[in-house]
Formats: C-alpha cells, sequence, structure tokens
C-alpha cells in the first residue's frame, strides 16, 4: 500500500483518488479551495445556479467506469440524462440545425433540413470518416495506462491523420462555409485555432453522434458530490482550505509535499491535478522537472470563452440545452441552470469582440432578452482561470509533435503522475477521467 498525495481536487484529483482508494492505496486529497470541484463548480446569485464551467458529459462510459471501478455504479448516485438534440446551430443567413445525435440517418435529415439538400449527405461522410481515427485513438492512445507514448510512433501517428490538420479536413470536406464552421466551431470554443489542432481533433462530432451528449441532472455540482460520497466512502480524506507549495523526492522518488504554511505529509506517490506549468515550474523539485519546463514553458493556455451568466423570468424563449450562434463573436448558450420556479437560467459563453454588450449582440442575432433580464453574474476569462489556478481547458492545441512531446510527461519520475484537462490525454470529463484510469492502471493493487 503506498501513501498517496493527490493535489487538486478538480475531476481529475478527485477521480484518481476514487481509483486508487479502491485498489487499496491509502489516499488523501489536499485542495487549496473550500470545497471540491474545481471548474466544475457553480456559481450561484439571486437564486439562480449556474454550472461554472463544464455544462455537458460526452463518451459517458468514462464515467460509468469510473464509478464502477471505484465502488458502485454510477446511476446510484447520479442521473445522467441523454439530450434528444446535441445543440442547435444558429448561422448568419438565419439557417437553423437542430442536430440530433444516436443515429446517422436522423443528422442527415436534420442537414438536410437547414443547409439544404445534400448538406446532410456531406456532414454524415465527414463524420463516417471518423471512425477508424476514433478505433486507432481508443485502442492505441486512450485505453493503455501508457498511450500517450504510441503518438511518437509514426505508424501511429499515420494512421491518425496526424500530418494534417482539423481546418485543412473541414476545408476539404465542404464547400458550405456553414459546415465548416459547423465542424470546427467546439475547437474554437475550447480556446484553439482549427489549423493547429491534428486531424484526429475531428473525432468530437463522431463521438457526439455515436455516445450521445448528456447533462447532469442538477448541474456539475452533483457529479461533484457524488465522488465526495465516493471518496468519503473508501476512507479518503480531503484536506480543504491547503494549497500544496511542493511536491519532494529522494533518491529519485517522491517522498512526499508540503504545503505552503510548511507542513510537510509524507507520500511515496503524488497525484497533481493542476496545470503542469506550476508543477514543472514551481512544484516538482527534482531534475526531471527541467523536461517538463522546457515542453510546457511554451505552451500556451486554452483560454475559456466569457461567460455572462442570466437570470431569466417572464416569456423566456424554450430552446434546446444548447443553441450556438454562429459568427464573431461565436455565442454559445446553455439552458440547463438552476433557477427559481418559473424562472430560466441561461449561460452565454463568447468567444471574440463584441464590441457591445453580449446581450445586445444576442438581439442582433434574433435572440431578445433584455426585458426578461432579472440577474446576471460576468466571469471573463482571468477570472475563471484564477478560480481554478489553471485554465479548464488546458493547453491549446500546438500541432501533433508537441502533442506527442506533452503526453510523454505524465509520469516524470518514480510515483509521480500528472492528471488534469493540461495533460495528456486533454480537457475535458471524459479524457481526464480517462487519465485518472491510466494512474490507476499504472499503479495497480497496493
Ligand atoms: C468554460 C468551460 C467549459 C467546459 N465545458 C465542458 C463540457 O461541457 N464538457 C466537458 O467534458 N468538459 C468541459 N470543460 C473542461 C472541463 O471543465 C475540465 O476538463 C474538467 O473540469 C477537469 O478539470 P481538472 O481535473 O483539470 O481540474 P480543475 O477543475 O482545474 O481543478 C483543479 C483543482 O486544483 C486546485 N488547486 C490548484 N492549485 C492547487 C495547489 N497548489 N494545491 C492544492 N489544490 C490546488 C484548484 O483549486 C481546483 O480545485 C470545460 C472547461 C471550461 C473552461
Amino acid at each position: 500500500m503506498a501513501d498517496v498525495a493527490v493535489v487538486g481536487a478538480g475531476l481529475g484529483g478527485l477521480a484518481a483518488a476514487a481509483r486508487l482508494a479502491k485498489l487499496g492505496h491509502h489516499v488523501t486529497v489536499f485542495e487549496r479551495l473550500d470545497a471540491a470541484g474545481g471548474a466544475m463548480r457553480p456559481v450561484e446569485s439571486a437564486g439562480y445556479r449556474w454550472d461554472g464551467g463544464p455544462t455537458a458529459v460526452t463518451i459517458p462510459a468514462v464515467l460509468r467506469d469510473l464509478f464502477r471501478k471505484s465502488g458502485r455504479p454510477i446511476e446510484r448516485y447520479v442521473d445522467l440524462v441523454a439530450r434528444d438534440v446535441a445543440r442547435r446551430h444558429v448561422f448568419a443567413d438565419g439557417a437553423v440545425v437542430d442536430l440530433p445525435v444516436g443515429s446517422r440517418g436522423p443528422q442527415i435529415a436534420a442537414v438536410d433540413a437547414g443547409l439544404g439538400p445534400g448538406a446532410g449527405g456531406k456532414w454524415a461522410a465527414y463524420v463516417d470518416a471518423q471512425t477508424e481515427t476514433w478505433e486507432t485513438l481508443r485502442t492505441l492512445v486512450l485505453d493503455p495506462p501508457a498511450g500517450g507514448l504510441a503518438y511518437a510512433d509514426p505508424v501511429v501517428a499515420k494512421r491518425l491523420g496526424a500530418r494534417t490538420t482539423v481546418a485543412k479536413l473541414a476545408k476539404r470536406a465542404f464547400k458550405d462555409e456553414r459546415l465548416r464552421t459547423m465542424a470546427v466551431h467546439q475547437v474554437v470554443a475550447a480556446g484553439s485555432l482549427p489549423r493547429d489542432v491534428p486531424a484526429y481533433g475531428a473525432v468530437e462530432p463522431y463521438l457526439e453522434r455515436s455516445f450521445g451528449v448528456w447533462d447532469v441532472r442538477g448541474g456539475m455540482r452533483s457529479l461533484v458530490e457524488a465522488l465526495v460520497i465516493r471518496l468519503d466512502e473508501r476512507g479518503v480524506e480531503v484536506v480543504y482550505d491547503t494549497e500544496i507549495a511542493a511536491v519532494h523526492t529522494e533518491a529519485d522518488a517522491v517522498s512526499g509535499v508540503e504545503t505552503v504554511s510548511g507542513t510537510f505529509h509524507t507520500a511515496q506517490v503524488a497525484v497533481t491535478d493542476l496545470d503542469p506549468r506550476a508543477v514543472f515550474g514551481r512544484l516538482l523539485r527534482h531534475p526531471a522537472a527541467e523536461a517538463g519546463r522546457r515542453i510546457f514553458e511554451v505552451a500556451t493556455p486554452a483560454t475559456p470563452m466569457a461567460v455572462t451568466h442570466l437570470g431569466l423570468r417572464g416569456d423566456v424563449p424554450a430552446l434546446p440545452a444548447e443553441v450556438v450562434l454562429h459568427g464573431d463573436p461565436l455565442i454559445v448558450i446553455t439552458t440547463t441552470d438552476a433557477a427559481p420556479a418559473g424562472c430560466r437560467a441561461w449561460s452565454v459563453r463568447h468567444r471574440g469582440a463584441p464590441g457591445e454588450d453580449i446581450v445586445v449582440t444576442m438581439v442582433g442575432r434574433g435572440l431578445d432578452v433584455r426585458h426578461l433580464v432579472v440577474a446576471r453574474l460576468e466571469r471573463d476569462a482571468v477570472t475563471q482561470i484564477r478560480a481554478t489556478g489553471a485554465s479548464a481547458y488546458g493547453l491549446a492545441w500546438a500541432g501533433h509533435r508537441a502533442q506527442a512531446r506533452r503526453a510523454a510527461l505524465v509520469q516524470p519520475l518514480r510515483g509521480m503522475h500528472l492528471v488534469g484537462s493540461g495533460v495528456h490525454p486533454g480537457a475535458g470529463i471524459a479524457y481526464v477521467g480517462w487519465g485518472a484510469a491510466h494512474v490507476a492502471a499504472r499503479m495497480g493493487k497496493a
């Protein structure tokens, strides 16, 4: 049995802690703030409660596996609700596509209905082409505990189409600019440029079509609460209001962690759920940190979209769970946040230069809710990054080679593991959950 210190109680830290405790290790989680969840914590005002970061789950199998492997099925704790429509796309010319999930035929029909005959077939072909890419990614990169090393294999890189980019893929596939923006908007929303994203970044629409898009009833807070209960059941101590300043080593292995107030906790294993630039730049006191510093100090954080949380009362337009208003700024509205009876809570995320209040910009895009706003909370990118100490979108994509170099650094020395949005396999609930599973697989039973 190892003494494990998990640093940070974001999803990555919570998931790693639950899995390692189930394997019989003695786990303590240290969290800088007074509650768990990191970017998944809600923000509240005037009786409204909005998800502060993630709003939807894709590849729910990763969460299901986490709960099953750490104790009991997820259904005992959390209600995952499948969306019928992944999101509504609204284009500058007024065209609208309500993109369903689950299967090919309904997607073709919806895209044809919104963008004209033939558009659906083109969209389906683009999504179909990701089938093989996903199989390669899953079996060679995501499932194996050291799968990140496979990125450096030229054969794997070729199978993944790593030499081309999502931008080129979309340009080749579509003449219709609306289909192009539909294909790349998630990359843009998550803080990267499509020309920096290797082609395998285009698997997201395939994953949504195949495995659905899911909301968590009660918001992401419910998922965090379930994980905290799970840790309690497994005897994991979560120490709040405690920031870790250093990971110490002895004889080329982790020996413990030190809090900012100088208290030392012995541990043979440290799992950090932090920005890797902080881990390699400040926390890890060992020559092995130098390689990480070189790779990560040139990385750019994937800046979160600014968000305007709205509390609405009155005759609020009925919209799907997510609506994308394409254009500049790109606007993504989620409509499932918690509100007092008879009211609705929306989160309006936007990227680009509005040049005016975002609620006014929305009027120009056909959505006028100015007279319905009774509560409002603004959170720009800096506020969101300060809240967790890192961008919950992790680091911006910087091509395949950078991806391969970063992926090789999840276990820089004996007893040290990195999880979270900033490290392999990347940001997003599913990928961060996968990273935690890798740590458990590398460590094994106590
Ligand atoms: C706007 C936005 C929308 C998103 N939407 C989605 C979505 O819809 N679906 C999806 O799957 N993903 C989404 N993501 C990504 C998702 O939020 C993250 O991948 C996920 O929350 C995992 O976060 P994490 O494990 O990296 O930890 P974080 O949430 O970054 O948490 C890190 C924790 O570590 C703590 N900490 C920091 N430093 C220290 C220290 N020195 N000592 C102790 N504790 C410390 C912090 O306080 C924090 O609690 C979104 C991200 C953003 C920014």
